[in-house]
Order: C-alpha cells, then structure tokens, then sequence
C-alpha cells in the first residue's frame, strides 16, 4: 500500500493550487520554534507518522507561545507511532476553525469510477459517523474520464446547507480532487477536516493519500518519499537493494520461495498445516546460489525466526545452483550450522535430483514433494 505522509499529500495539493495553510517540516524542537517564528503563532504541531487519528493520539498538538512550541516538539518528537519513534514534525500556521468537513475519494479497481464521499460532519471520527449516521455521508459517482466539473457537486452541497462562495470553493476542490487522482495514479484521497474559518475562508487541513505502487515508474520522484523510508523495514530496504521481493508477515516461519506465485501457495499451505508465515521472501526466477544465500541472510537477521522453509520449483532456475546457495549460507551463517534454525527444503524441477543430492550429502534435508517438507517447517517451528 502506498499510503504517503501529510506533508507529501499537501505538496501535491500544493502543485494543484488548493488552499492550504503555511507550514514548514522539521526533525527537531530548535528547528520548530524557527518554523514558528517564520509563520507567526499559533502554530500546529503535527507528528508525520503513517497512522491517522493523531489527534487522539497525542500526535498534534496547538501551540500559542514559543515555550509551547518547543515543549509540544519534544513531547511528540519522543513518541512512538507504528512501532518507531516520530522523526518529523510539520509546523503549521494555525486556523480559527468554523466548520469541519469531509472528503474523501477512491478509485474503483474495477470499474475505475471514482467514489466521491462528503460529509458536513468532519473532524470526527469518519468510520463512526458511517455506522451511526449513514445518511449523514452523501455519495456521488464519477465514470472514468467523465465529466467532473465543479456544477456535478453543487446539488449535493446545496442539499446539505452550503450556499455562495463557501459552495463554489468546495465544488472546486471536489473536481480538482478527481482530476488529481487521474493525473497523479491516486487510489484514496482524503481531506479530513476541509474547514472554513471564521472569516469564511476554505482550508485544507488534513491530506491522507495513497498513490498507486504500481505507477511509481510515471512518478520516479515517490522513491525517494520519507513515506516509503518509514514503510520498509531494515530487512526490506536491503532485500530491495538484492533484488529480492520481501514482505515482513509477523509469523514464525521463514519462508523463501522461487517463483512468487508458489509463495502465495505455500503460505496458504502453511496455514493448513496449522503454522505461519514470518515473511514473504521470493528469490525470482534464474536466481543463482549468491542470491539464495542474500536472501538466507536477511531472513536470519530476524529475530522473531522459529524455522526456515525453501520451497523452490525450477523452471528456468537451475535447483543444483540453488542447493549450493544454500550450503553456502549454511557454512557461514551459525543459526543454520548450529541446528538452531532448522531448515527444511523441498526441490522439484530443472536439476532437482542433483539438487537433492547436493543438500543430503550435506546432510540438510531436502523433500521433492511439498507437503511433507511443509509439515515438518511447521512443526520445526513449534519446536517438534
Ligand atoms: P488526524 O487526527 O491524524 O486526522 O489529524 P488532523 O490533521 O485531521 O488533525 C486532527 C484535528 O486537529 C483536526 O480535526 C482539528 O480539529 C485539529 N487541528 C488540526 N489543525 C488545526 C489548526 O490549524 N487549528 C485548530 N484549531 N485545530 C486544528
Ligand atoms: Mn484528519
């Protein structure tokens, strides 16, 4: 998922020229009084994390004196969110806020029409609202490619209440909304509150946005968002530097795969035999030994590992070199040497027979079928 942080989302917002307040980004207590002094007080305190409901939470705080803006830094900059420590702050000019609303847009994958929903009631807790007040969110549906002039949502604002030029600034951002996620590969866009101020004027306060992974090529800048540092894990960062594919899944079995789609299969099949995936790790098709034993090292550095399961189906993946990418990591890494990890294989494919025959000779395991190789992953991992 390619959810992007706040001040990430307000850039693009920015770059589509919709209102939003002044605000600057900082990774210290020093840095945000600076940012508070440039953009004059009150400012906001804003934790960038990728978890939402930080006002809740702690994470965003008021600040109306210097000493504030300083003592709010360091309370949120020592917080934790998603299992790390905030590392940076956005300093915002503060609204004197009127009213709250709510939108939010995502894309239908399969008709590719965008959901357009909007609530008068923002600010609060969005998921509430559509339990306990269903009619209180007003649903409109835009067709790929079709008309979403700013008039298509006057009705609906009309409807609620909303007359003048607070109506027309918030059909424009709606209309804006959906040209932007055509234009920029967007799934969800959300702006939880939009508010309008007291001198009425309209404020995007909030950006919760997730870009479509799978369009980072049209968009080579998103690889280098702090969003997408703060996503991976250690491990992930230095998979992805091999090459390799690899998802942390918080099981007990390390699970490395040739061919992605046998990884599905055999995390499924894992299930059924009662244990859990601790990872996702595909090696790809025509991997060499140097690439099995990259990837052995990177699961051992989890520390969370109970067993290892290799399952690998040879096409154009020679098995004999996969054998001896694993009885290089055996050699070198003392988890698998010790026993301490036990490891269980299975072969089946381009030079399996010798593949199996390299991995017995060393005495490791190695099945051609996978149900068996399977069962004892799992119960290795339970310690049977
Ligand atoms: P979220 O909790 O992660 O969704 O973060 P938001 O950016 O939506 O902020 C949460 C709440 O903090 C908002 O609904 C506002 O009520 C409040 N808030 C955020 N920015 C401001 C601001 O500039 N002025 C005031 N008065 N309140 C703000
Ligand atoms: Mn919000």
């Amino acid at each position: 998922m390619g959810l992007i942080l706040e001040f990430e989302g307000k850039e693009l917002f920015r770059k589509y020229k919709l209102n939003l307040s002044k605000s600057i980004l900082v990774t210290s207590a020093e840095e945000a009084k600076e940012a508070s002094s440039k953009l004059g007080l009150p400012v906001v305190v804003k934790a960038q994390v990728l978890s939402g409901g930080r006002g809740k939470r702690g994470l965003i705080k008021l600040a109306k004196t210097a000493e504030e803006v300083i003592q709010h830094s360091i309370d949120i900059l020592s917080m934790q969110s998603d299992g790390r420590q905030v590392t940076h702050l956005l300093i915002e000019e503060g609204a004197d806020i009127a009213e709250e609303y709510f939108i939010s847009m995502v894309t239908d994958s399969y008709t590719l029409e965008t959901l357009v929903l909007f609530s008068i009631e923002g600010g609060v807790d969005i998921e509430n609202l559509a339990e306990e007040r269903p009619e209180m969110i007003d649903k409109i549906r835009i067709p790929f490619n079709g008309d979403h002039q700013p008039f298509i949502f006057m009705s609906t604002l009309a409807k609620r209440g909303l007359t003048g030029n607070k109506k027309i600034q918030i059909a424009r951002i709606m209309s804006t909304m959906v040209t932007m996620m055509q234009k920029e590969d967007i799934t969800l866009c959300e702006i939880n509150p939009l508010v309008v101020t007291k001198n009425e004027e309209v404020i995007v306060l909030d950006a919760r946005i997730i870009v479509d992974a799978n369009a980072t090529f049209r968009h080579p800048e998103r690889a280098e968002y702090l969003s997408e540092e703060l996503r991976n894990s250690e491990n992930e960062k230095d998979a992805k530097a091999q090459d390799l594919a690899y998802v942390d899944l918080g099981g007990e079995i390390g699970m490395l795969s040739v061919g992605a789609g046998l990884g599905m299969a055999t995390a499924d099949l894992i299930a059924v035999f009662g244990g859990s995936p601790r990872n996702f790790l595909d090696v790809g098709g025509g991997a060499g030994a140097d690439k099995v034993e990259h990837a052995l090292r990177i699961m051992l550095k989890d520390a969370g590992l109970k067993s290892i399961l290799i399952n690998a189906f040879g096409g154009i993946t020679r098995l004999d070199e996969v054998a001896t990418g694993i009885l290089q990591a055996r050699d070198k890494f003392d988890k698998i040497k010790s026993g301490e990890i036990p490891l269980v294989c299975r072969l089946m494919g381009t030079n399996y027979v010798e593949g199996i025959k390299i991995l017995e000779d060393a005495g490791i395991k190695a099945y051609k079928d996978m149900e068996p190789a399977i069962e004892e992953a799992v119960n290795a991992a339970k310690g049977n």
